[in-house]
């Protein structure tokens, strides 16, 4: 059980006259230069169809970057039955191989494609060249990393045996295919879903959101590249409910590894309860779903610390995170301080696109995000509870763009408050410093999601009353930082309630989800 020991991969600052800059920038230009023809990955095979698809920065939207295959139900079919008919030999292949597979796919990765993949993820899905760095290039490959030393761990672990005895365990994977379904926002969370479980042995299909494809098929390239033998990782782009359809009736559907939005993942569970009947064993149900979450303020908190941890925590990549900082409650004594913090800060953040790497804020993923978005805040500026600190425009002419945004409120259970925008929205509530207990109880009740929260104190006291009265409102949580940033190996990712279902992406708790042990008992 001797794996190389994971070490998280270091991030490139791509700072202004580096050969790193270049060489991305010169990969961007490449990209910008063609038009890819994007297939559907089948059993090993390129299946391309009629019905091609415009992929364009969704900062340029007018600019097309190539076009994707869609396909249809057939589609679907032959990915499980590629997955089923891989399946025995890749369970039985040896954890030693399959590790080796993922591990040259980290190298990869981290080397060679590492300009590809960041320029894809910065063309296709608007991510300024840091937020494409932590993502597609160091979370990519420490998932990797991590989950093989997490697999070896799990596979390691043995009961113990009476005399005459001998007890082992054998992780088995599940039975059947699993079914991966990735969001667009971070590219590594679309390696992961697929490539924890085929790593303890699973065959996977993978339909990734429209969005997301233009990096998906470089995670392809690299997975095929690295030996992922044909079948085991099947990846198609058809429609949910033509997906789901067949998906979720099926008999050999083993478990879905989900990152969406709550009502989706809702829907899907409640179907997957609707065909129970139909499934050999119960299927593994895996998700990381919304979030709305808090910056809690005490007034002992350095008034810096906060607008620094509000302005990155709610509007990198466009407030586009799970884990975005979404509403705060500052106190008052401090509430001049950081209003004053945030609006110097944020008049040196430049909006447009991500081939210009002193653009902090990008494009927002597509137009249905950017309207949504537009009309909270639209509805907002008319709101009498509401006034604007920061931001407030958006022009959708040339891409997607919304200014950061801060509001403030003085109705703490004021829509923007309590449901999740996902996009470069914060709502601020300002609460008087007498009213500290009350405020805690507060954030908790507005929180039908649990995933991440943050809470700034000098005041140890204040922090263990916060700590303990927030226990159940994020699955990660923040001491005096903001509520972004997870590191694979460092910070398992993931929160209960309407948050999901708490498996901590890059962990031994999520590879457990994927197999099924059998504990054997020989006597002698
Ligand atoms: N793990 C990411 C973070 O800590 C968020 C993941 C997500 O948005 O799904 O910021």
């Amino acid at each position: 059980f001797n794996v190389p020991v994971a070490k998280n991969e270091p991030i490139n600052s791509y700072a202004p006259g580096t050969k790193e800059r270049a060489s991305l920038q010169a990969a961007i230009a490449e990209a910008r230069s063609k038009q890819i023809d994007v297939p559907m990955y089948i059993n090993g095979e390129e299946v391309r169809t009629d019905k091609k698809v415009p992929m364009s920065p969704p900062h340029d939207h007018q600019h097309i970057l190539g076009y994707f295959s869609e396909g249809d139900a057939s589609h679907v079919q032959a990915s499980i039955d590629a997955a089923l008919a891989a399946k025995k030999d890749w369970a039985a292949m040896s954890w030693e191989n399959r590790a080796s597979i993922f591990l040259k796919a980290a190298e990869l990765i981290a080397g060679p494609y590492r300009d590809k993949i960041n320029a894809a993820t910065m063309l296709g899905q608007s991510k300024n060249a840091f937020q494409a760095e932590i993502d597609s290039a160091c979370e990519i490959v420490d998932f990797l990393r991590f989950n093989v030393q997490y697999m070896t761990e799990i596979y390691k672990q043995q009961p113990d045996s009476a005399a005459g005895i001998w007890n082992r365990v054998e992780q088995r994977p599940l039975e059947g295919f699993v079914f991966a379904l990735t969001p667009f926002n971070f590219t590594a969370i679309a390696g992961n879903l697929p490539t924890a479980p085929a790593m303890m042995g699973n065959t996977v299909v993978w339909k990734p959101a429209y969005t997301q494809i233009y990096s998906a098929n470089v995670l392809m390239e690299v997975f095929n590249e690295a030996g992922v033998p044909p079948g085991v990782i099947n990846l198609f782009y058809v429609d949910g409910p033509t997906a789901g359809d067949i998906i979720f009736k099926h008999k050999d559907f083993g478990g879905i590894h989900f990152t969406g939005s709550t009502a989706v993942f809702q829907h899907i569970w409640k179907t997957i309860g609707e065909n129970i009947y139909n499934y050999r064993s119960y299927p593994r149900i895996v998700g990381e779903t919304g979030g709305k979450d808090f910056i809690m303020v005490h007034e002992s908190a350095k008034a810096k610390q906060v607008a620094t941890a509000i302005t990155r925590g709610a509007f990198e990549f466009q407030g586009q995170k799970c884990s975005a900082a979404s509403r705060a409650y500052i106190p008052s004594n401090l509430w001049e301080d950081v209003k004053k913090y945030v609006q110097e800060d944020l008049k040196t953040f430049k909006m447009g696109g991500t081939e210009d790497f002193s653009n902090f804020i990008n494009a927002v993923i597509d137009e249905k995000a950017f309207d949504r978005i537009a009309k909270y805040i639209d509805e907002a500026k008319a709101s009498d509870k509401v006034e604007v600190i920061a931001g407030g425009n958006h022009d959708k002419s040339k891409g997607y763009f919304v200014e950061p945004t801060v509001l403030l409120t003085t109705d703490p259970k004021y829509t923007t408050m309590c449901e999740e925008i996902f996009g470069p929205v914060i709502t601020i509530y300002v609460y008087e410093p007498n009213d500290y207990e009350a405020t805690l109880k507060l954030v908790d009740e507005t929180s039908p999601y649990a995933l991440t929260g943050a809470i700034f104190s000098q005041d140890r006291y204040a922090l263990e009353v916060a700590v303990k009265a927030l226990e159940q409102s994020a699955g990660n949580f923040y001491i005096n930082d903001k509520p972004t940033g997870a590191v694979v190996g460092q910070q398992p990712f993931g929160g209960a309630r309407g948050s999901g279902t708490n498996d901590k992406a890059g962990s031994m708790i999520n590879l457990l989800r994927w197999v099924s042990p059998r504990l054997i008992k020989e006597t002698f």
